[in-house]
């Protein structure tokens, strides 16, 4: 009798975490069943063991009823997606993109990328935007995941990562501040490291507009008005000042540009913030002696606090909040961001944003172009400039003068993009659309061209998860008959538009290339070896040599700067793009719910998950409910400016009176993205998921 093979040690599919978890091979239980079950990883650092709903029936997503198993085209827009070879469905999708360029120019294709895609696809998909297609429109969803974040990180530090120390740090902090985070909800193994700062006698403040469960945890829950973030920072650092708790010598030492920092917060004294925010003063005054009294403090902001047409100032108020009171660059302390999505971090550091080059390198600057130029073999000058953001890209596509020909891997905008009917009409506006996906998503249901991909357990690669910790994904399983990879799909579509050389198909072979392309850049993998990653359990970027150990925490001698100093944000408040009216007197706030991920591709599938979360809702609070003669379950219709959205009520006083709330997991009438407002930061880019004006009516009323 052969033994059973030892289990595989790998990593969830789904979020910034990336617990640790082992993949055992089991007897399919039918022809379509999973042949692996998930069990615990104890060892591995980030979750020891733990994991979520999501991680425990992960490997619902590799049963075949629920995927694609054969490449699909369509032969005229109006004829439905048919089965093809894979010689067939790549020989259509490389005609498809080359005749748009061919027609209106090379500005006219262009490439959508994902969060969730590994460090080597996303590096392999920008080399195939920038070289082959020689676009510059090339950007992914991570844009509309924790873009405002990074942004207001890299002008403070100079560099973005997630979290600049180890998520354990969060255990040895005597005061957290979560902004618009909800990880009792979105990455629940997490919550062992509250529960030990709680244990050591650290003190917890939740700023959110909902009493989630993230905030029942809380010693202090402050509950701004949806939108007014960005005042209460500037509250409590106006308190910070009038307290005389701004740490002098820090700030001297170790910063620039608090004067522009101090005169924005005292423009904001708190009456004038608590008329904007609904947070009483007494509030404002704990919340600043918890933090200021605290030996470390730290604040993690996460969507709710960066999805805003003002995310990037937002979260720049939150960091001066840091660097005033010296929690910044210290152990224990500091500011960092919890990213959503499983690969958001990595995704963006090897290529996929429209600005950045491998290795966080700027697309403007010469030095970067030509470096990855060597590496990639070709001209610096043949290298396209930044393209579009992804709303942007996306919202011009069809137009004149957009793209034309799209090409996406991994992700689903017709569910997970703002005002989804309109990027949705565009979509079918294409001229040609080629999606790679392990589901037949609401996407790929429109494209001409659907590549079948490899997933999680089927394939190796590397992810960075949200400490900047690059992880390793191994491969449990083969892929099922008739799906290949994505770096396979690439390979396929780069040789039929001439570039038959430079498109490896192994991710070992693709990871040695983008070391190379990243070294020397802020987001430096050099050192980092597939062997490595097995013996450390993760190495920590930087890691610019074998023989260096990794950098868990950034900027304890010096912030990445030119003069080594973190710079002041200087930020006022502003309302957000759209606010309550006559017609749309109520907000609009949107989020996730514990059973389901994102765009709900993978989670929608698995029998479990649905059974937990079924459907969308819409959570009101019981005097908004009782003045609309709404009772709970009553269907409810849901209208901004942009559509509608038809759910139904969940009635609860975790919800402010004057806001309602919507999971953003589902399409179709239930759709939350029917209603939220596009309007970008004008710094990340990033859409204003967070706020809108809406009214709500019963459905048969409305
Ligand atoms: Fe997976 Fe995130 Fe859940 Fe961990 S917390 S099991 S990474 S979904």
């Amino acid at each position: 009798m052969t033994e059973p093979p030892p289990p595989t040690d790998t990593h969830c599919p789904y979020c910034a975490l990336q617990c640790g978890m082992c993949l055992r091979r089991v007897a399919a239980a039918g022809p379509d069943a999973p042949g692996v079950a998930v069990e615990e990883r104890p060892g591995f650092p980030v979750n020891l063991g733990a994991l979520c709903g999501k991680g425990s029936n992960a490997a619902d997503t590799l049963a075949g009823s629920v995927r694609l198993t054969t490449p699909l085209v369509r032969d005229r827009r109006t004829d439905p997606l048919r089965p093809a070879t894979w010689e067939e469905a790549l020989d259509r999708a490389a005609r498809g993109l080359a005749q748009a360029a061919r027609r209106h120019g090379r500005e006219a294709a262009g490439v959508f990328g994902g969060g969730g895609l590994t460090n080597e696809k996303a590096y392999l998909l920008g080399k195939f935007a920038r070289v082959v297609l020689r676009t510059p429109h090339i950007d992914y969803n991570g844009r509309f995941c924790m873009s405002s974040a990074a942004a207001a990180q890299r002008a403070a530090f100079g560099v973005d990562r997630g979290l600049p120390f180890p998520l354990a740090d969060v255990a040895r902090t005597g005061c957290l501040v979560l902004v618009g985070a909800n990880p009792a909800d979105t990455m629940p193994p997490a919550l062992r490291h509250l529960r030990e700062l709680r244990e050591a006698g650290g003190t917890l403040i939740v700023v959110d507009p909902r009493r989630t469960r993230t905030a029942e945890l809380a010693d202090l829950h402050l509950r701004p008005a949806p939108g007014t973030d960005l005042a209460l920072a500037l509250g409590l650092l106006h308190l910070v000042i009038a307290r005389g708790r701004v740490d002098e010598d820090f700030v001297a030492r170790r910063t620039t540009g608090f004067a522009h920092a101090r005169a924005a917060a005292m423009a904001h004294w708190p009456e004038r913030v608590e008329a904007l925010t609904g947070i009483p003063v007494g509030q404002m005054r704990r919340a600043v002696d918890l933090f200021c009294d605290a030996p470390t403090a730290m604040v993690l902001t996460a969507r709710g606090g960066e999805q805003h047409s003002k995310g990037v100032d937002t979260v720049g108020a939150w960091i001066n909040l840091c660097l005033a009171t010296g929690r910044a660059g210290r152990p224990g302390s500091g500011y960092g961001c919890l990213t959503g999505q499983g690969n958001g971090q990595g995704g963006r550091e090897h290529g996929q944003k429209a600005d950045q080059l491998p290795g966080y390198r700027s697309l403007t600057d010469p030095a970067a172009r030509a470096h990855v130029a060597a590496v990639w073999g070709v001209d610096p000058a043949d290298l396209p400039g930044p393209g579009r953001s992804a709303y942007e890209l996306l919202a011009g596509l069809g137009t004149p003068g957009g793209v034309r020909a799209l090409l996406l891997m991994g992700s689903n905008p017709v569910v997970s993009a703002p005002d989804a009917p309109r990027i949705t009409e565009r979509l079918r506006a294409l001229d040609h659309l080629v999606v790679c996906d392990v589901v037949r998503s609401e996407t790929a249901e429109l494209a001409d061209v659907v590549l079948p991909s490899a997933q999680w357990a089927e394939e190796t690669g590397t992810m960075t998860n949200l400490e900047g910790r690059v992880v390793l994904r191994r491969a449990a399983v083969p892929p099922p008959a008739g799906v290949r990879t994505d770096l396979d799909a690439l390979h396929g579509l780069a040789a039929r538009l001439g570039h038959p050389d430079g498109f490896p198909t192994t991710a070992r072979e693709v990871f040695a290339e983008l070391r190379r392309a990243s070294a020397g850049g802020a987001a430096d993998y050099a050192g980092i070896t597939y062997e490595r990653i097995e013996q450390e359990d993760g190495v920590f970027w930087p890691c610019p040599g074998e023989d260096h150990p990794g950098t868990p925490r950034l900027f304890l001698d010096r912030f990445a700067t030119p003069d080594g100093r973190a710079r002041f944000a200087d930020v006022s408040h502003r309302p957000a793009a759209e606010e309550p009216d006559d017609a749309y007197p109520l907000l609009l706030t949107t989020g996730r719910v514990l059973a389901q991920y994102q765009s709900g591709a993978q989670t929608r599938r698995s029998p479990a998950l649905n059974r937990a979360a079924p459907g969308p809702f819409v959570e009101l609070h019981p005097r908004l409910a009782a003045r609309l003669g709404v009772t709970d379950g009553d269907r409810l219709t849901v209208t901004s400016r942009r559509g509608t959205a038809t759910a139904p009520a969940r009635v609860t006083d975790a919800i402010r009176p004057d806001t309602v709330f919507m999971p953003f997991h589902w399409s179709g009438e239930g759709s939350a993205n029917n209603l939220t407002n596009p309007a970008l930061d004008p710094v990340s880019h990033m859409p204003e998921f967070k706020v809108c004006a809406v009214r709500v009516t019963k459905a048969d009323t409305a």
